[in-house]
């Protein structure tokens, strides 16, 4: 029990929350910094940040073929804002993501006056681990304008999808990390932990 470690690309952004989050969690965390050190976790999370910043470094640290090769092993991915810009398939008007879930997105979408704004959502996770509204925090925040056939959206926002998940990964449009709600991190924690199989 308890050998899950979960890593949290540190190159930029919002990482040393997520760390947090996962510690609180009760799982080891460390910062990943290098593509060797994928290998040694059971699960990653993209965090927010400035997707065209990360997407720079992540090439600088020559991390592509290791992501692939992460990916193609199934081991849980978990992008938050500039994370699920990262992780999709299409981003509207510029090059193509990662491509490991397959949605089309579009960055900055919810307009120069709405920046940032919190709302509480209602979320479909599994387990029973639904309870009441998630309190969530949108910084300038990216929509996911199209999601394929065996995407699960796992909340919304409006009509909107902010929470969604194809097989081992999973995007979300806002910030869990920001707030003290532990249920989506704990979602993907179960994720690492089926992976495993310690369920
Ligand atoms: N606007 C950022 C981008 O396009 C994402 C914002 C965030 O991660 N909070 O990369």
């Amino acid at each position: 029990m308890g050998s899950i470690v979960a890593g949290v690309l540190s190159l930029q952004g919002a990482f040393e929350e997520h760390v947090n989050k996962l510690k609180e969690c009760g799982i080891s965390a460390v910062e990943v910094r290098f593509p060797e050190q994928l290998e040694k976790i059971d699960g990653l999370i993209i965090p927010g940040g400035e997707s065209t910043t990360i997407n720079k470094l992540l090439e600088k640290y020559k991390f592509k073929d290791n992501l692939d090769k992460f990916n193609r092993k199934h081991k849980p991915i978990f992008g938050t804002c500039a994370g699920l810009i990262l992780l999709a398939k299409n981003i509207e008007g510029e090059d193509k993501g990662l491509g490991y879930i397959d949605i089309e997105v579009r960055r900055n979408a919810y307009g120069r006056q709405a920046d940032s704004f919190e709302e509480p959502l209602d979320l479909s996770l599994d387990r029973g681990e639904n309870g009441g509204k998630f309190e969530s925090v949108f910084i300038r925040a990216p929509k996911i304008i199209s999601a394929g056939k065996g995407v699960a959206i796992l909340a919304r926002y409006n009509e909107d999808m902010v929470l969604a998940r194809e097989n081992n990964v999973m995007v979300c449009a806002f910030h869990p990390e920001l707030t003290d709600d532990l249920r989506i991190h704990k979602y993907f924690i179960n994720m690492m932990k089926n992976y495993k199989g310690e369920n």
